[in-house]
């Protein structure tokens, strides 16, 4: 399965930051010709951005993660298939893959270090190559979403995307609704007459209202801002919203919460939003013995909050983080959106397109809040 069937050019185009905060370039870089074993070589049907992206564009995503610019942001995609590496011709879950098929795909966990293997938590592995952070003048060049192609590598997980996934939908469940899938994972059962607040009514947080409704959440409270968001999260089941615009004082939100759940807090407390004073009313609005997810935050300076650890203490909370996902993540991402098809119109989340020359004004409205989850169509335009 080593020759291809399918044309491809020898460069692809992509939208590449070469500084910090400036107008992404486009430029044109070699595709890939001799694959690793194990490798693939996608076209990117879509892409879209994560909040993640807009940090690396900023240059404030340096803290956690060390890169060499120039770089190809990107790494919320789907690429359907070009050209395999020896011995690929099978998803991570044992499905024959084929040329034109859509996949997703992960990134590179070394599957040997004690993370990979001993703790089974692929992404704390230590020597972990991400999309977006990997410079893209030395090969494999392709190792960013937004691009005309794209490298898989060798170690990356992969996952065919359901017939009944449009691309779109499948792009942003590739980190926002993984992570959010990966959060509920780790945070463990919800039961029918549990109650779960989410922090952040942005993609993630109105997957994970979606997610939280499915999995049986007695209530679901959202917090979160515009009231255009705050809609769709009523759509996707929201018992209750708060507006931080309507309660703009961060200190008055965990009363207006308890106040809604009967004076109690929340058996399960996500957050999705980002906001550096979220966590601090997070969990306030956690009950006695609940637990609290935290998603949305970077880890950087400036980033600190006051905190008495004796609350989580007194109060016996579970303070628990989730970081990006494994590829069953993905999987089961993707048959959620496969299986409740109808029932949430997740097209409310992904409503404009752009073209590769239009990354740099997809990533300002994202970063303005006047985009909800940019798609990028590197193919059209
Ligand atoms: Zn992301
Ligand atoms: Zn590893």
């Amino acid at each position: 399965m080593t020759t291809t069937t399918v044309d491809v050019p020898a460069t692809s185009r992509a939208a590449v930051i070469a500084r910090f905060g400036e107008p992404l370039e486009i430029r044109d870089l070699p595709i890939p010709t001799d694959l690793e074993q194990g490798a693939l070589l996608v076209k990117i049907e879509a892409a879209s951005v994560c909040g993640s992206d807009v940090h690396l564009w900023n240059g404030t995503l340096g803290g956690s993660q060390a890169m060499e610019l120039p770089v190809i942001p990107g790494h919320e995609m789907v690429g359907s298939i070009v050209r395999f590496g020896e011995k690929a011709e099978q998803d991570s879950f044992g499905e024959q893959l084929r040329l034109g098929d859509r996949i997703l795909f992960t990134h590179a966990s070394c599957g040997k270090c004690l993370q990979c293997t001993l703790a089974n938590e692929p992404t704390l592995c230590t020597k972990r190559k991400y999309y977006m952070f990997t410079n893209c003048e030395k090969p494999p060049y392709l190792v960013g979403g937004f691009a005309e192609y794209c490298y898989v590598f060798p170690e990356s997980g992969r996952v065919k995307v359901p017939d009944n996934v449009s691309t779109p939908w499948a792009s942003a469940a590739s980190c926002a609704l993984r992570t959010v899938v990966h959060s509920f994972d780790r945070v463990g059962r919800i039961e029918p007459w549990q109650t779960v607040v989410i922090q952040g009514s942005g993609p993630l947080g109105l997957f994970a209202t979606a997610l939280a409704k499915q999995s049986g959440a007695g209530r679901v409270v959202v917090v979160g801002a515009p009231d255009e968001r705050l809609k769709i999260a009523q759509s996707f089941g929201a018992d209750h919203i708060l507006s931080v615009e309507q309660v703009s004082d961060a200190a008055d939100r965990p009363a207006a919460v308890r106040e809604l759940l009967a004076g109690r807090g929340a058996d399960v407390v996500f957050e999705f939003s980002g906001a550096r004073t979220a966590f601090t009313e997070g969990l306030a609005m956690v009950k006695d013995g609940g637990r609290y997810m935290v998603t949305g935050q970077i880890d950087r300076p400036g980033q600190e909050v006051p905190l008495s650890p004796g609350y989580i203490t007194r109060h016996q909370i579970d303070v628990l983080g989730t970081w990006s996902g494994h590829i069953a993540e993905y999987w089961k991402a993707l048959q959620f959106m496969s299986l409740t098809k109808g029932r949430y119109d997740f097209d409310l989340l992904v409503p404009n397109r752009y073209g590769l020359d239009q990354v740099t004004d997809a990533l300002t409205k994202m970063r303005a809040q006047q985009d909800i989850k940019p798609i990028v169509i590197p193919h059209e335009h």
